[in-house]
């Protein structure tokens, strides 16, 4: 049984047939709002056409469908990617970021590919050194409502087909394993949003257990670990999650991965001019063919990542042309797995995750 206004955005085809039967009803009508709410993003009861009138008025009293609030939206004028401020019911704020490919990073790749980034959770435990997310501290875990009503909103903003999924916004999201599964179960399902798993990402700052539940569980979502150095020393300076799960912990759990789902792992590796980038770092990056099968994404630091009163503020450089040109042909000659550039997207609107947010919270 619903309980009274609750959202239909974030209830599953099991709990939405429970709840049409609970009402009286068959359980296909709960099939039927399935689809309603996350294939036609149906913006009221009354707009579920092939639901009795009588029906309707029943899931009136009980339900509703709640989107999120936009609060702010910003269009880059440098490669059009769309950021949103969204404001959650006891208002939270949160960002997702849509991003069209780019020249510089999707050159090889489907050029019709339209990406959202999205949030998992309120600020963020990690507290990642080189993040504005991080230092917001943690608030709470965002719930499957509105987790699943970033991309229903997000989809009303652009007339292109939202075709992959990355949940790389602000939160880690394996620290909220429970809402973000279900989240992909409903994306992947072809009566839900209708998005393949192998087209979702979900990127960690490296949970081990959480790596090999989901490998237990047999999911197909692409795996991302951000990664930014091998060095324990380094890494624990830069992200302190390092001390409960070092390198080889995180990189044992990326090859339990692969070995029981065969999924390719992406490291995500920010390049910080002068820490990260040394001939001792490229060896050991050219060791990770031999544990996983994988491919690098660089990413070059850019100063927007960084919160205003970072302690590391010296630490972090961005490289020059010359040096990630540098950097990109020493790892692409050592390493024989895939080394791909990202550029950030969005830099004149603030487009790492965390920014919007952060500059409200420091303007109040
Ligand atoms: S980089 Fe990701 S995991 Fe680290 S603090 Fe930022 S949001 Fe959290």
């Amino acid at each position: 049984m619903a309980q009274q206004g609750q959202n239909l955005i974030g209830l599953s085809k099991k709990e939405l047939r429970d709840l049409a039967v609970s009402l009286g009803e068959k359980p296909f009508r709960g099939g039927q709002i399935f689809r309603w709410i996350y294939q036609d993003q149906v913006q009221s009861i009354d707009g579920m056409t092939n639901i009795s009138a009588a029906f309707r008025e029943v899931l009136k009293q009980c339900v509703s469908i709640k989107p999120l609030a936009v609060e702010e939206k910003q269009v880059s004028s440098i490669d059009g990617t769309i950021k949103f401020l969204f404001r959650l019911s006891d208002g939270l704020k949160i960002e997702s970021v849509l991003i069209p490919p780019n020249d510089v990073q999707e050159i090889t790749e489907d050029m019709r590919r339209l990406t959202i980034c999205i949030s998992t959770q309120v600020g963020c435990p990690a507290d990642c050194k080189f993040c504005a997310t991080g230092t917001m501290g943690f608030y709470r875990n965002l719930t499957v409502g509105e987790i699943l009503g970033q991309i229903i909103e997000a989809r009303r903003h652009t007339p292109r087909r939202i075709s992959n999924i990355v949940f790389m916004g602000m939160g880690e999201p394996l620290l909220n394993y429970d809402n973000v599964m279900k989240s992909i179960d409903i994306i992947g399902d072809d009566e839900g949003i209708g998005i393949s798993p192998r087209r979702i990402t979900v990127s960690t700052v490296g949970y081990v257990k959480k790596i090999k539940q989901m490998a237990d569980e047999g999911r197909k979502a692409k795996l991302a670990v951000s990664l930014h150095s091998l060095d324990d020393a380094v890494r624990t300076r830069i992200m302190p999650i390092n001390r409960r799960h070092n390198v080889d912990t995180i990189l044992e759990a990326a090859q339990y991965y692969w070995k029981k789902t065969r999924q390719r792992i992406t490291f995500e590796y920010i390049f910080f001019e002068g820490l990260n980038d040394t001939e001792k770092d490229i060896k050991m990056l050219r060791k990770l063919s031999g544990k996983v099968a994988c491919k690098l994404n660089i990413i070059p630091f850019h100063p927007i990542y960084l919160p205003e009163n970072s302690e590391l503020k010296d630490t972090f450089r961005s490289p020059t042309a010359k040096s990630l040109k540098n950097f990109m042909d020493r790892l692409r000659r050592a390493c024989d797995f895939p080394v791909m550039l990202r550029s950030s997207s969005g830099i004149d609107i603030d487009g790492a995750c965390g920014q919007l947010a952060v500059k409200e919270e420091v303007e109040k």
